[in-house]
């Protein structure tokens, strides 16, 4: 008869004294190195039943080490984006200006005068932190700001036109990363949609019918932000919006998506929507992201008339929808940042990245390429190419950003394998994968980052050896 094959596997406490467990247990709790053997073993044990060898032991103590220190790491953390889309939805959009993140850890190390008055001592407003200087930006009457773009949608319609009928164009009806979707969003907020127009055409006398027949007592403007209707179309613009909404007392309201609250600090990009433009058009409210073309935290920026704002912020949804304090302060700082449009386009990663010249970021690809096919040996093939960078976050999906990348077009594992072995990195470095290459775009590089990248391009020729 045979013998078990289990009975060949190390024990557990011969296992937790062995000499990499041991010394492990100067950075690692000793509960997580136990929970790491169990883990380990119990999944060992499987291997060998199915007809695998029973691994040694050192190599056993090896692998637990490092679950145990995989259990030690946060689940979220810092990333490399080399592929080049600046607003990544999935890699936390808009990366802030060093004054921002100083702002967040100021705020969150101690007390701060969130909502306290210094002068009056007295209960304050966690707005008045950025009112005045989102409306010196933007030339509006008054403003606040909430958790994020959606939440900012919500409670316009919630505070302004709740059982009211809304009037809105069939070519705006859109959905923003699966969740957010402006006939869903309208119906949880109480208001109620009144599609107007059709997909590709959506005239003035078509808003103007709505509004005669009393089907509608509000009208929202939706930046199409992710995509663009082209061929035969026809849109009603906000100043001609304005002029029918101010004639029939009814406000006119407008999602802009993304928002560039100073172009003079952003000349690449001369169509991304502006609030200030928004706003002198004759919008009532406004409202858009904080972490996409605006270049700060995540947040929903709102911006108006006055008595609009106001019942906004009396609305009990305002409590619900609250910006936190770390983000306020993120905001803020980004927002003074943003007076000074040359400053902010050296101190706003979201800023010189979209505006990086493209000879520029020729000559960083050049350096990124040599020192990978340095790092990465003789069996890999690396060069520069041009390739084309994204705003991203579902802004300007039609705007194609000349730039430059490092490929590697050839070599072992190229290019799933390395794409591989680059996201598993102790810092995940995560790249594009284009006609059998691996590119590595720029655009979206720090400048530390390209160290680290050197560096798993090393760890890579180590474990091929
Ligand atoms: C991005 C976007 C939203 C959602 O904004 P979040 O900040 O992601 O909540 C809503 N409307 C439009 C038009 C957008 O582009």
């Amino acid at each position: 008869m045979c013998e078990n094959p289990l009975r060949a596997l190390p024990k557990m406490d011969v296992l937790l004294s062995h000499p990499t467990l041991v010394s492990a247990r100067e950075t690692i709790p000793y509960g997580l190195i136990r929970q790491a053997a169990r883990d380990t073993l119990e999944e060992v044990r499987r291997t060998v039943l199915a007809g695998a060898a029973v691994p040694p032991v050192d190599a056993l103590a090896g692998e637990i080490a490092s679950a145990a220190r995989a259990l030690c790491r946060p689940g979220l953390r810092k990333v490399i984006n080399a592929t080049g889309v600046v607003l990544h939805t999935n890699l936390g959009r808009a990366p802030l200006a060093p004054q921002a993140a100083e702002a967040v850890r100021a705020a969150a190390e101690g007390y701060s005068n969130l909502e306290y008055d210094l002068d009056r001592a007295c209960r304050g407003s966690r707005h008045s932190h950025v009112e005045a200087l989102l409306c010196s930006l933007t030339g509006s009457e008054a403003a606040m700001a909430v958790n994020n773009n959606a939440a900012a949608v919500f409670l316009m319609l919630s505070a302004l036109a709740a059982g009211k009928g809304v009037a809105v164009s069939r070519g705006e009806l859109v959905e923003i990363g699966g969740a957010f979707r402006v006939p869903e969003i309208m119906e949880a907020s109480g208001a109620v949609l009144r599609e107007v127009g059709t997909t590709n055409k959506t005239r003035r006398a078509d808003y103007e019918r709505a509004l005669l027949s009393q089907e509608a007592q509000a009208l929202l403007k939706v930046h199409t932000s992710n995509y663009q209707i082209v061929g035969f179309t026809e849109d009603t613009p906000l100043s001609q919006l304005a002029g029918l909404a101010a004639a029939h007392g009814v406000p006119l309201l407008c999602d802009l998506g993304s928002c560039v609250l100073s172009p003079a600090a952003l000349p690449a990009l001369p169509a991304a929507p502006s609030a200030a433009a928004a706003l002198a058009d004759g919008a009532d409210v406004v409202c858009f992201s904080g972490d996409k073309l605006l270049g700060g935290p995540q947040a929903g920026v709102v911006l108006g008339k006055k008595r609009y704002i106001d019942a906004m912020k009396r609305h009990p949804l305002a409590r619900v929808v609250r910006i936190d304090k770390l983000s306020l302060a993120a905001l803020e700082a980004t927002l003074l940042l943003l007076r000074d449009p040359e400053a902010a386009r050296e101190a706003l990663p979201v800023l010189s990245m979209l505006g990086a010249r493209p000879e520029d970021l020729r000559g960083r690809a050049e350096g990124l390429a040599a020192g990978l096919s340095a790092a990465l040996g003789p069996d890999y093939t690396v060069s520069v190419l041009p390739c084309a960078g994204q705003v991203g976050g579902g802004s300007m999906p039609n705007e194609a950003l000349p730039g430059f990348c490092a490929a590697v077009t050839a070599g072992p594992g190229v290019p799933e394998g390395l794409e591989a072995a680059f996201r598993r990195h102790a810092v995940p470095i995560l790249c594009r994968i284009h006609h059998g290459a691996l590119l590595l775009d720029v655009r979206t590089l720090a400048a530390e980052d390209e160290a680290e990248i050197l560096r798993a391009a090393e760890a890579v020729r180590e474990t091929s050896r």
